[in-house]
C-alpha cells in the first residue's frame, strides 16, 4: 500500500513514524523545505487539560482533549526516541484572572475543581508530563497575587497542574527521526493544491501538486491551515463554522538563567510568558500578535516578514502590556540574547473574539477525523493532541 500524507507538521510527522512502525511506506509531502517548519515548531506547547478553557462550562473541551493530553509524551517518545518529559516545564502554570476576563474568578474556582476531578479520575492520569493522579488546582492568597502583579487589572489567581514542552526541541527531534526512517519518502518544497478519486469509489485517490501530479492508494490530509481547501477539492463536506487566525509571539534566548513562572493572563484576549528551562521563554500579547484572521476555506495570506522597524514595534508593544501586567517579565527582555518573532496559524473549528464570553471560540471540542474512501481528512484540533490522533489514525489505517 502507498500511502500519502499531505502536510509534515507535529501530527503528518507523527502518523509517518507511526505507519512505518506498522511496515507501511508513507510519502510525506510538505510546502516547507523541512518538516514541522510552521505552527507545529513556533507554539507554547501547553499540553492542555483543560484549564485554560475555562469559559466552557460544559467540559466538553478538557474531556475531548484529556485522553490525548495524557498520552502526550508516551505516544511522542514511541516515535521520536527521546523522552520529552526532560524538556517539559517543570512547576504548575500560573493562570492570573484579568479583570476584564470573560468568566469570574469564583465560576473559574468551580470550573477548575470540576476538571481536576476529571484529570485525577482519569486511567492514565499518571503518563502525563508530569504525574496528574493527585492534581490539583490552588487558589493563590492575595498577598502571592500581589506579588505576580501589582496591577489593580489583576483579580485572582491560581496554581494550575498544567505542563509544557519546548516545541523547538520537539521539531528537531521530528525531523531527525523523519529523516533517519526508512519507509518515509520526504517530498518537501512541494505545495499540495487538490486531491481526486482515480476512478472508483472505494480505490486510489490522485494529489495534485505543484510539482505534478501522482496516485496513491491512500491519502491522508494532515494540512491544518491548508487543509479545508484540499477537502474541498475531494469532495468532504466543508464544517458548520470555522477560523483562521494568524498569531506572532516571541521566542527568547537569555544570557542568564532566571526564575520567571510560567504566567498566563486569563480569560481572554491577553497574554501569558512560559518559561522552558530557565533560559528559553516564549511570550504574547494576543491583541499584538494577532495579525490576520479569516473565516473561508483558504486561509488569509501568511503576512509578510516584518522590517527593522516593525520588530522593533512588535517586541516594544508585547514588552510594554506583559511587563505592566506581569513585572517580572522586564527581566526577560532585559536579558534577552536572542529575540524570535514568530507564529503560524491557529485553525478552529470554532470561532469569534476571546473577549466576548459566548464566543464559540471557547470551546475546542469538534476536531477529529473525516473520510471519503482512501481519503482522509484530519483535523489536529491542538499540538496536545497530535500524537493521540497519529495513533488513531495509524490504527484506523494499519490496524
Ligand atoms: C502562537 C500559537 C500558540 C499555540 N499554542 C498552543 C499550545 O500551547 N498548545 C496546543 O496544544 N496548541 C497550540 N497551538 C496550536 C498548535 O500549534 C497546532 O494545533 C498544531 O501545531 C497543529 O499541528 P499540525 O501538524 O496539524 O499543523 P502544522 O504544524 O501547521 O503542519 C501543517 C503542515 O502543512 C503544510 N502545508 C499547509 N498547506 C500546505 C499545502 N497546500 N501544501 C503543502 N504543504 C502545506 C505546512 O507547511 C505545515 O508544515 C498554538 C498555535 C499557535 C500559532
Amino acid at each position: 500500500m502507498r500511502v500519502a500524507i499531505l502536510g509534515a507538521g507535529i501530527m503528518g510527522s507523527c502518523l509517518a513514524l507511526q505507519l512505518s512502525r506498522r511496515g507501511v511506506s508513507v510519502t510525506l509531502i510538505d510546502k516547507e523545505a523541512a518538516p514541522a517548519a510552521c505552527a507545529s515548531r513556533w507554539n507554547e506547547g501547553k499540553i492542555h487539560l483543560g484549564y485554560l478553557y475555562g469559559a466552557d462550562p460544559s467540559l466538553a473541551t478538557a474531556r475531548h482533549m484529556l485522553p490525548g493530553s495524557l498520552l502526550f509524551s508516551d505516544l511522542l517518545q514511541e516515535v521520536i526516541d527521546a523522552d520529552p518529559r526532560r524538556r517539559a516545564t517543570t512547576s504548575d502554570d500560573i493562570f492570573v484572572v484579568h479583570r476584564k476576563s470573560v468568566t469570574t474568578p469564583d465560576a473559574l474556582e468551580a470550573l477548575f475543581c470540576r476538571i481536576d476531578e476529571l484529570v485525577s479520575a482519569h486511567p492514565d492520569a499518571g503518563r502525563y508530563l508530569a504525574d496528574a493522579s493527585t492534581a490539583r488546582h490552588r487558589r493563590l492568597g492575595r498577598d502571592e497575587v500581589s506579588a505576580i502583579s501589582g496591577s489593580d487589572d489583576i483579580v485572582a489567581g491560581f496554581a494550575v497542574p498544567e505542563r509544557s514542552i519546548d516545541t523547538q526541541w520537539v521539531a528537531d527531534r521530528l525531523v531527525d527521526a523523519v529523516s533517519a526512517t526508512g519507509g518515509i519518502e520526504l517530498r518537501l518544497n512541494t505545495r499540495v493544491l487538490g486531491a481526486e478519486p482515480v476512478d472508483l469509489p472505494g480505490g486510489a485517490w490522485r494529489v495534485r501538486t505543484d510539482r505534478g501530479d501522482e496516485a496513491f492508494d491512500l491519502v491522508v490530509n494532515t494540512l491544518w491551515e491548508g487543509r479545508l481547501a484540499v477537502d474541498a477539492t475531494a469532495g468532504l463536506p466543508m464544517p458548520a463554522d470555522w477560523s483562521h487566525r494568524y498569531r506572532l509571539c516571541l521566542f527568547v534566548r537569555t544570557a542568564t538563567h532566571l526564575d520567571v513562572p510560567s504566567t498566563l493572563i486569563c480569560v481572554g484576549g491577553f497574554g501569558d510568558v512560559k518559561n522552558y528551562g530557565g533560559r528559553d521563554f516564549y511570550m504574547s500579547w494576543y491583541p499584538v500578535g494577532l495579525v490576520a484572521t479569516g473565516r473561508e476555506v483558504a486561509p488569509p495570506p501568511r503576512p509578510v516578514e516584518l522590517g527593522p522597524d516593525e520588530e522593533v514595534r512588535f517586541v516594544e508593544g508585547v514588552r510594554a502590556n506583559l511587563t505592566r501586567l506581569l513585572p517580572a517579565t522586564e527581566q526577560i527582555f532585559s536579558a534577552a540574547s536572542e529575540t524570535r518573532i514568530k507564529g503560524g496559524y491557529v485553525f478552529a473549528q470554532e470561532a469569534g473574539d476571546l473577549n466576548d464570553p459566548h464566543a464559540t471560540i471557547h470551546r475546542r471540542d469538534r476536531f477529529g477525523v473525516e473520510r471519503n474512501g482512501n481519503y482522509l481528512s484530519v483535523d489536529t484540533g491542538k499540538y496536545s493532541t497530535a500524537p493521540f490522533m497519529a495513533r488513531r489514525v495509524a490504527q484506523i489505517i494499519a490496524g
